[in-house]
């Protein structure tokens, strides 16, 4: 058996994120990152999916850069809003700025399968490699402007964003199956920014559930809200 010799950081790591979820509790709704999440960030190599000269620091409780001006974020922010999707292993999830893949492989972990849209085509492609690599099979990546989701795969059971619109982009909603969970960052970039988690009920009616104050890159593209 071959032991993982970052296993004590990336204990330390879940710690720091118990203690933020702690800290947040009051605002996510949410106090602690349940059995299955826990158990995926401890399987997914945060060290594999940043730039080398980042490696020694992907233990650490904060986002870093990955090119071309974005960040991976914060491990806490990952948790929380895999926490907040709530997703269960039949179910198919739908991410917008795969940056470096991985937050979709920790998705992936979770969920049967994962589309995942990024707008710059080398991080797309360089996520596509890092994954392949682990062998996380279930990852669909696509190149496009995720303003307008992915509809070839609609519905989704979940949809989580990484990168934040102005406003929410109405394709979101419309992509998300009656019973859906979609957790994105929503504010002027800039701007106050609040995570924001919607629910869509049986009847297709949606409605936004929590919140907390976050920043996130903005969403870029073509479709762009005022
Ligand atoms: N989930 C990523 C986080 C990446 S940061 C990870 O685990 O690494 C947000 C990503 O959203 C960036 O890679 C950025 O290029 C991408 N992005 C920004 N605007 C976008 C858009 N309109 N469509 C798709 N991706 C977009």
């Amino acid at each position: 058996m071959t032991t993982d010799p970052h296993a004590d950081a990336r204990q330390r790591l879940l710690a720091e994120i118990d203690a933020d979820f702690a800290d947040t509790a009051a605002d996510t709704g949410c106090a602690r990152a349940g059995d299955a999440v826990r158990a995926a960030l401890l399987a997914v190599p945060r060290e594999r999916f940043v730039p080398a000269p980042w490696r020694d620091d992907a233990f650490d409780n904060r986002p870093l850069p990955i090119g071309h001006g974005q960040t991976i974020s914060q491990p806490f922010i990952v948790a929380l809003m895999t926490e907040l999707l709530a997703l269960r292993s039949h179910e198919r999830v739908l991410e917008i700025g795969t940056g470096c893949g991985y937050q979709a492989a920790v998705l992936a972990r979770l969920a049967r399968q994962v589309v995942s849209v990024e707008i710059v085509p080398e991080l797309s492609a360089r996520a596509a490699a890092t994954l392949a690599e682990l062998g996380v099979h279930n990852v669909e990546l696509h190149v496009g402007d995720g303003h307008a989701g992915w509809p070839a795969g609609a519905p989704y059971d979940a949809i989580i964003a990484t990168a934040a619109p102005a406003q929410l982009p109405p394709a979101w909603l419309e992509q998300l199956a009656p019973g859906g969970r979609l957790v994105a960052p929503i504010g002027a970039h800039g701007g106050a920014q609040w995570l924001q988690c919607w629910h869509k009920d049986a009847l297709g009616r949606a409605t936004p559930r929590r919140a907390l104050a976050v920043r996130f890159v903005p969403l870029v593209g073509g479709a762009r809200d005022t």
